[in-house]
C-alpha cells in the first residue's frame, strides 16, 4: 500500500494543487492528511473542497481547523494567527464550517500499523520539537508508526532498543527505509507554509511493502498564493513568509 501523508495546508490553494500534480504521476492507493486545512492562507474554501474530494482519506483535525469554527478560543494564538482565524471563519461557507467541527480529534489509529495526528499522540496542540518530546510521544502510542504534523518541518524520530534519534529531513527526494524492530515519529512537512527556510510545499509518501517513506519538495506559485493574501487583507506577514519558508 502506498500513503500519501501530507499536512498544514493552511488555506494555500497552490501549493496544494501543486503537490497534488506532482503525486497524479505516482501511484497512491490512500492519502493520510495531519490537519490545519486552514488559517493563514487565502483560499480556505477551494482547499476543503480539494482534500474532501481525494479517495481513501483519513484525515485529524488541526488546531486551526479548530479554532476556526469556533471549538477553541483564539486566546492562545499569536495575534496575526488570530487575525487569520478570524478571517478564515467569515469566510468558510457554512457546509465548510460544519465540516471543520465534525473533524476527528487526534490521536486515531488507521491501519494496525499506523496512528495519526496533528501535535502529539497525547495532545492534539502539542508540538514535538526534539528527542526529548518524541521520548515521551512514543510512549502514547502502540503501532509502529505515527505521523504527525503541525511543527511544519519535515522530521523522523526512530526509537531502537529505547534510544530515540531524529532526522531532520532537508531537500526532495530523500528516501529512508524503515527497521524493523523499529518504531518511528515522521512528520511530512508543511504543504502550505513551510518553516524550515526551504519555500517548496513538502510531503512524503509511505510504501508499506517496501518500509520506505519518501520526502519531497515542490515548487509552487507562492506570488499568487501571496497576492491573494493581500488582497484579503490578511496580515502582509503571511504573504512575505511563503518566499522565505519561515
Ligand atoms: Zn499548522
Amino acid at each position: 500500500m502506498r500513503y500519501l501523508v501530507f499536512s498544514d495546508i493552511h488555506g494555500n490553494l497552490e501549493a496544494l494543487e501543486a503537490v497534488l500534480k506532482d503525486v497524479s504521476r505516482k501511484r497512491i492507493d490512500r492519502c493520510i492528511f495531519l490537519g490545519d486545512l486552514v488559517g493563514y492562507g487565502a483560499s480556505p474554501n477551494e482547499v476543503i473542497q480539494k482534500v474532501i474530494s481525494l479517495k481513501h482519506l483519513s484525515m485529524v483535525r488541526g488546531n486551526h481547523d479548530k479554532a476556526v469554527c469556533g471549538l477553541e478560543s483564539i486566546q492562545t494564538f499569536n495575534p496575526v494567527a488570530a487575525a487569520a482565524i478570524q478571517w478564515t471563519g467569515k469566510a468558510l461557507n457554512k457546509k465548510h464550517l460544519q465540516l471543520l467541527a465534525g473533524l476527528t480529534k487526534s490521536p486515531l489509529v488507521i491501519h494496525k500499523q499506523i496512528t495519526i495526528c496533528h501535535g502529539a499522540p497525547f495532545d492534539e496542540d502539542y508540538y514535538i520539537f526534539g528527542e526529548f518530546d518524541a521520548v515521551e510521544a512514543f510512549n502514547y502510542f502502540d503501532t509502529p508508526i505515527c505521523f504527525f504534523g503541525h511543527t511544519h518541518f519535515p522530521f523522523i524520530y526512530m526509537e531502537m532498543d529505547e534510544t530515540v534519534e531524529g532526522t531532520f529531513i532537508q531537500g526532495n527526494h530523500l528516501e529512508i527505509k524503515l527497521e524493523k524492530g523499529a518504531r518511528y515519529l515522521i512528520n511530512p512537512g508543511s504543504i502550505g507554509q513551510p518553516r524550515d527556510r526551504d519555500p517548496r510545499a513538502a510531503y512524503a509518501i509511505y510504501d508499506s511493502e517496501q518500509r520506505k517513506i519518501k520526502f519531497y519538495r515542490v515548487e509552487y506559485d507562492f506570488k499568487e498564493a501571496q497576492r491573494k493574501i493581500l488582497e484579503a487583507d490578511l496580515p502582509s506577514t503571511l504573504a512575505e513568509r511563503l518566499s522565505l519558508g519561515i
